[in-house]
C-alpha cells in the first residue's frame, strides 16, 4: 500500500532509505555512508529549484561514482506520483522554504512568501503616519460634521492632477492657507478684513461658505494660490 503523498510536501518528506515505496530490483535500499552525510529524504536528493542530486547535502558529502549511482537509480525509484509531483513544482518554485517563515506586523504575522512591497510600505507608513494638527481644529469647529478623513486627504489626488490646485488643497487641509487673518496675526497686513468684501474677518470659512454669491471668489482664490 502507497502511503498517502499528495503534495510537493509530502514528497519531500518521504525518507529514502528502507522504504518500501522506493524499491531497486525490488528491494529497499540502505546506504550508510550517504545516511552519515545527512542524505535521508527525496528533499535531500532535490536542489531548490527541484533538480536531482544537486540538493546541497548530496553535493557536500563528497561521494564516489558508485553511490552517486546509487542515489541516481534511488531518483529513478520514486514512484511516477511522486516524480511528477517533483516535475511539477520545479516549474513553479517550491514555496515550502517562504511558509516557514513568518514576518511579525503590527497585528498579524505574514508569510515571507506573501510579503509584498506594498505591504511593508504601508505598514512602515502606519508607524510614522500622524494626522495633521489641522484635523483636530476643523473637527472642533465643525463638530456637526461627519467626514471620512481617508477620503478627503484622498481628494487631491483625485479630483485633479493640476499640481498647483493639489498643493493648494494640502494647505487648506494642513489649514496653511495665508488668509487676511492670518496674515494679521502675524503683523503682515494691517486689517484682517476680507479682501473682496470688507465685511468681515478673511478666514478660510468664509472664503469658501460665508462669501456672497456676487463676490468675487475666484479672484480671491487667485490671491491665496
Ligand atoms: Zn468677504
Amino acid at each position: 500500500m502507497v502511503s498517502p503523498v499528495h503534495t510537493y510536501r509530502d514528497v519531500v518528506h518521504q525518507v529514502i532509505w528502507n522504504n518500501k515505496n522506493v524499491t531497486v530490483q525490488k528491494l529497499s535500499v540502505f546506504e550508510k555512508h550517504c545516511f552519515s552525510k545527512g542524505i535521508v529524504t527525496v528533499g535531500d536528493l532535490l536542489s531548490d529549484g527541484g533538480v536531482f542530486l544537486k540538493g546541497v547535502n548530496v553535493l557536500n558529502a563528497n561521494l564516489s561514482p558508485l553511490e552517486r549511482f546509487k542515489l541516481m537509480s534511488i531518483a529513478d525509484a520514486l514512484p511516477c506520483e511522486w516524480q511528477r509531483i517533483i516535475k511539477q513544482s520545479a516549474q513553479h518554485p517550491p514555496s515550502h522554504i517562504g511558509d516557514a517563515f513568518y514576518l511579525k506586523m503590527e497585528d498579524s504575522e505574514v508569510a515571507l512568501s506573501k510579503v509584498s512591497s506594498k505591504l511593508l510600505y504601508v505598514a512602515f507608513k502606519s508607524r510614522k503616519q500622524v494626522p495633521p494638527t489641522a484635523q483636530k481644529k476643523f473637527q472642533e469647529k465643525f463638530p456637526q460634521l461627519q467626514t471620512d478623513w481617508r477620503e478627503i486627504y484622498s481628494l487631491p489626488f483625485t479630483v485633479t492632477i493640476e499640481t498647483k490646485i493639489r498643493e493648494f488643497q494640502y494647505k487648506m487641509l494642513n489649514n496653511i492657507v495665508f488668509t487676511n487673518e492670518k496674515l494679521f496675526r502675524l503683523k503682515i497686513v494691517d486689517s484682517p478684513s476680507c479682501t473682496v468684501c470688507k465685511r468681515e474677518n478673511e478666514s478660510i470659512e468664509h472664503l469658501f461658505f460665508l462669501l456672497r454669491r456676487d463676490d468675487d471668489l475666484l479672484g480671491s482664490l487667485v490671491l491665496l494660490a
